[in-house]
């Protein structure tokens, strides 16, 4: 079952083509690693898929709300594009957890505010995701007490919060201390395990070796190439890829 489908993606800032013509399938339960030096488009083609950016063209998919790009905003839009949001769980490099709330208000408001879910029901739900992540004794603290494994972590269980069919992550670990790095990825292990569909823009090859049923490597806005992550590490076919992975290593 496809839980993405883009097809023909473009995106244009001003006269930059930063993505030209994307197409990608995401299967359910699939888990999807995209690599690329920095400006290829990675994050675009994540935000692209949730009209956190708008494409200029193309179509999107995600389960069964179907979108088309650069269309006039109207009310029927913006109900589809809330669907879309709500399907997709998005988890940044900056944790961007709210401050003055707790790990757990932190998890319970989409389900509180969005899914309208009674508060002692919201709090049970946020409470078994922070247990999911390791963090079922840090319920009470604030981003500012926890190191920045712990907020990615809570960063995760707040995205698992709205029940997304697809976990999108950008660059989850890059801007933790190295030694917090493993606890993060092992999170998102135990969740590709369980069947999670998911698409990861990491560096992290360890990750990528282990859990990725495909690698796809991006540069200049296009997709140049795609495999297992044998094959892409081991015996990449394009120029672009090979020269990558001699500066990443
Ligand atoms: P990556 O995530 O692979 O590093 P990005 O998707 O962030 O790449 O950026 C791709 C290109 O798009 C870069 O040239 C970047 O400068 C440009 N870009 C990204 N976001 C914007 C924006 N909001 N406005 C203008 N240019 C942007
Ligand atoms: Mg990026």
């Amino acid at each position: 079952m496809e839980v993405i489908k883009l097809e023909n993606i473009t995106k244009n800032f001003g006269s930059n083509e930063v993505l030209q013509q994307i197409n990608l399938t995401v299967n359910k339960s699939e888990v999807v690693v995209i690599m690329g030096p920095s400006g290829s488009g990675k994050s675009t083609l994540l935000r692209c898929m949730t009209f956190l950016e708008e494409p200029n063209s193309g179509i999107v998919r995600i389960g069964q709300t179907e979108m088309k790009a650069g269309e006039k905003m109207n009310g029927e839009r913006k109900r589809l594009i809330r669907s879309i949001r709500q399907n997709t769980g998005f988890v940044f490099q900056q944790f961007n957890l709210f401050p003055h709330k707790t790990a757990i208000e932190n998890v319970m408001e989409g389900p509180l505010i969005i899914k309208k879910m009674p508060k002692e029901k919201a709090k049970a739900f946020a409470y078994s995701l922070l247990e999911k992540v390791g963090l079922s004794d840090r319920c009470d603290h604030y981003p500012s007490q926890l190191s920045g494994g712990q907020q990615q972590r809570v960063a995760i269980a707040r995205a698992l919060s709205m029940e997304p069919m697809v976990m999108l992550y950008d660059e989850p670990t890059s801007a933790l201390d190295p030694e917090l790095v493993r606890e993060v990825l092992q999170v998102m292990k135990d969740l590709a395990k369980e069947g999670m569909t998911m698409v990861v823009v990491t560096h992290e090859m360890g990750f990528a070796r282990e859990v990725a049923d495909r690698v796809l490597f991006m540069a200049d806005g296009v997709i140049v190439e795609e495999g297992t992550s044998d094959q892409i590490f081991s015996a990449p076919k394009e120029e672009r890829t090979k020269r990558f992975l001699r500066d990443v290593k």
